[in-house]
């Protein structure tokens, strides 16, 4: 079967075929958590002693004893049993930014060669795999392999069905034999205890008494794109990378903003509402669905839980859209650039920072003037954006993000905060020293009888600020649709443990001769001159910033090439050896793996560039003009003259495509990098701008070439057909 032959049965398909069978919705309280060992099932199940010992751990991080460990694990065995797991498995997160798992069965045999299971508190605290295949930068030689899991109590567990199975599913962290973090949580953790101690001392600085734990919470938006996966299957580009490497634009595309919020495609909604179903079962709080910008593409948002879970959950939760996508004979694409010339995918990491004593500190309230609380940690965000900006770009670094940032559809690579207006006016007065009354919000009021009157937000919103605050929380909006929310809250976490400490010891000497109202204005106003440049609340995308952010100082860094190596700066490793997150090794070893990563994708994006030209592209190119070459001598020969001019630009865009790809070739053959921060230079400019001048001929030649004859599902049917 030809290419455009696969292409006409792909469509044939997709319209003939029957939308998978609607369940009846199952209510929420029936189905909530019932596929997670919760606290709760944990009270019935364990003695009141151990259960007291897990509580304890769940809420302060404080060790749990081997005894209880036990106890826990043959409750946890039972229950996952009665759900017909006979496997378990350590879940833990590398630096690869995916999910890893390792099965093993509950089964052991006895002397009489019986089958007995078996699950003890040491299986449940500590697995062991081999861990050399996992990227760990220079951290371990190859021989010396050795990495364990541990079981991370904070999070709870789950059960992952298949159609014929079930496995009881732990959540851990994952560390060399050395003790060195080879993933995301282990930094995670510390960047919450980080954060918690500095807090505590501004806390009682401020005469707060009883301070309970701290910590943060993250509520992520996440989008994605759907295609059916009979046009995916015919496109190697998103099977493999994930994005179309080729692709002219459609005559229609997201330009009548007819999509957001439109109405969901019936099949689409179908879609999201199994989803919604398997994360209601893992206790994943799903709560927003809408059609996002462009044609094809949704969101979803679960509601904030804390940081810790809350990452689990989100790599829980693209898995489950990919794997549910499936099912439903799409493919789900959680790629930061799917299409070009349309917008890309995000991921808002919504994050705050709390406990139950003092509640939500980034919570204004009504007179944000008097709350004195949120004014400090507020300030603390402020110095750290200004102090880390660089930091907060480069945890967002990936090839498939730089596609996002700086292309103005996603906030810029400068890294600023956006405040709202009301907030903004208060940091103004303290600037000057001064704190009076701030502006309210105050009342929506349509003057029409049916419509009830609202308080309105002190501040609306900006979709151009990478960092905005919004209302109750600061959202970054600038972290790429398929990473981990990991990266950018130990970021965020570990800037603002900075700066409370900062602000712990600049309280502690203001205090000496001023009341607190005094010394907390003195500290922030000495805070605002010295970062307040980082506060911007205008137009992110005009040039005009970008020239004026410079002036300030901040950095613009847009690729990844040019922010990755930020992890080697001398501010950022002081800033995570001083709160004790990441070790000198082990933030060097994350350049490593986040440097090679990127090189690897952007080179394997190249190979597919060279091989879809050469094995898809021309030989369509070429039936073409040997149809029209004939065409032409066909009509020569009844005395009519054929327009030579396509048959003259195919001749050209091909030669010119096949040209390109021989540079690439040449390009990508090249071996002497002299590091690899010059390898991954080359990787942004060089590969990329010959990868775009392969697609620039590939793409005219799809608007040459009969429809009929081109193999590649194109832009209009993978948006447009559901
Ligand atoms: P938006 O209007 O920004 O699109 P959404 O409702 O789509 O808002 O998502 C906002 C996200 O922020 C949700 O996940 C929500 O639970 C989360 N969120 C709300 N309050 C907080 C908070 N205090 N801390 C962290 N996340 C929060
Ligand atoms: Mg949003």
């Amino acid at each position: 079967m030809s290419g455009s032959e696969s292409r006409a049965q792909a469509v044939f398909q997709i319209t003939n075929s029957e939308p998978m069978s609607v369940k009846t919705p199952k209510s929420l309280n029936k189905i909530w958590a019932t596929d997670v060992f919760t606290i709760a099932k944990m009270e019935e199940a364990l003695s009141s002693k151990a259960y007291k010992a897990l509580k304890k751990t769940v809420e302060t991080g404080e060790a749990l004893d081997q005894s209880t460990a036990d106890v826990v694990a043959a409750a946890m065995k039972d229950w996952a049993m009665s759900k017909g797991a006979n496997y378990f498995s350590h879940v833990f997160y590398p630096m690869t930014g995916a999910s890893a798992e390792k099965h093993d069965g509950f089964i052991i045999s006895d002397a009489s060669g019986k089958a007995i299971t078996e699950f003890t508190g040491s299986l449940l605290i500590k697995g062991e795999p081999d861990g050399s295949s996992f990227p760990n930068g220079s951290i371990r030689v190859t021989n010396a392999a050795r990495g364990y899991t541990a079981w991370d109590p904070t999070s709870p567990a789950y059960i992952m069905h298949t159609d014929n199975g079930a496995t009881l599913c732990i959540p851990c962290i994952f560390i060399s034999w050395s003790g060195e973090s080879l993933d995301k949580k282990v930094p995670l953790l510390r960047s919450n205890s980080a954060m918690n101690e500095a807090a505590q001392k501004v806390l009682k600085l401020m005469g707060e008494e009883n301070v309970t734990t701290l910590n943060s919470s993250c509520g992520a938006e996440q989008e994605y794109f759907l295609v059916d996966s009979n046009f995916a299957n015919l496109r190697p580009d998103l099977l493999l990378a994930g994005r179309t490497l080729f692709g002219a634009p459609s005559a229609k595309g997201q330009e009548f903003d007819d999509h957001y919020f439109g109405a969901i495609p019936p099949r689409v909604q179908v879609y999201m509402q199994d989803v919604e179903e398997r994360l209601y079962r893992l206790g994943i709080p799903a709560k927003t669905r809408h059609n996002e910008v462009a044609p094809g593409q949704f969101e979803i948002a679960p509601y904030y839980e804390a940081a810790n879970v809350a990452a689990d959950h989100q790599q829980l939760l693209m898995t489950v859209l990919k794997n549910t996508a499936k099912k439903h004979g799409f493919i789900c694409l959680l790629h930061e650039k799917p299409f070009a010339g349309i917008n890309g995918s995000g991921k808002h990491v919504n994050w705050s920072v709390g406990n139950s004593t003092q509640g939500n500190l980034l919570d204004p309230g009504k007179t944000p003037h008097d709350n004195l609380n949120f004014l400090l940690f507020c300030g603390a965000v402020i110095r750290g954006v200004h102090i880390f900006g660089p930091l907060l770009r480069a945890v967002i670094a990936s090839a498939g993000n730089d596609h996002r940032l700086g292309a103005n559809e996603a906030p810029p690579a400068i890294l600023s905060v956006y405040l709202g207006s009301q907030i903004e006016g208060i940091f103004d007065q303290i600037k000057e020293g001064k704190l009076d009354h701030a502006g309210e919000g105050g009342l929506m009021d349509m003057g029409l009888s049916q419509i009830m009157p609202f308080a309105k937000d002190a501040g609306d919103r900006n979709r151009t600020s990478p960092f905005a605050f919004t209302g109750n929380r600061f959202e970054f909006r600038a972290v790429g649709s398929e990473q981990s929310v990991s990266g950018p809250l130990v970021a965020m976490n570990t800037m603002l443990a900075d700066s409370l400490n900062w602000i712990a010891d600049e309280l502690e000497s203001e205090l000496k001769n001023n009341d607190t109202t005094a010394a907390v204005i003195a500290v922030l106003k000495k805070l605002m001159q010295e970062h307040g440049q980082a506060v911007f609340g205008g137009d992110g995308y005009s040039s005009e910033w970008h020239e004026a952010a410079v002036k300030r100082g901040l950095k613009n860094l847009p690729t990844s090439a040019d922010a990755l190596p930020y992890f080697k700066d001398d501010t950022i490793k002081a800033l995570f050896s001083s709160t004790g997150v990441l070790s000198p090794i082990e933030l060097e070893s994350r350049f490593e793996v986040y440097s090679e990563q990127y090189v690897l994708s952007i080179e394997v994006e190249a190979k597919l560039v060279i091989s879809m030209a050469t094995t898809n592209i021309y030989p369509a190119a070429t039936r073409y003009l040997s149809d029209v070459s004939l065409a032409a001598s066909s009509a020569a020969e009844l005395g009519i003259d054929l327009d030579k001019t396509v048959a003259t630009s195919i001749a050209a865009n091909t030669n010119g495509m096949m040209a390109s790809v021989d540079k690439l070739s040449e390009a990508l053959a090249k071996e002497d990098h002299g590091s690899i921060e010059e390898h991954m230079q080359f990787c942004a400019n060089a590969l990329r701008s010959l990868m775009d001048e392969v697609r620039g001929y590939a793409d005219a030649l799809e608007s040459e070439v009969a429809d009929d004859m081109w193999p590649l599902p194109t832009y209009q049917e993978m948006l447009f057909i559901k």
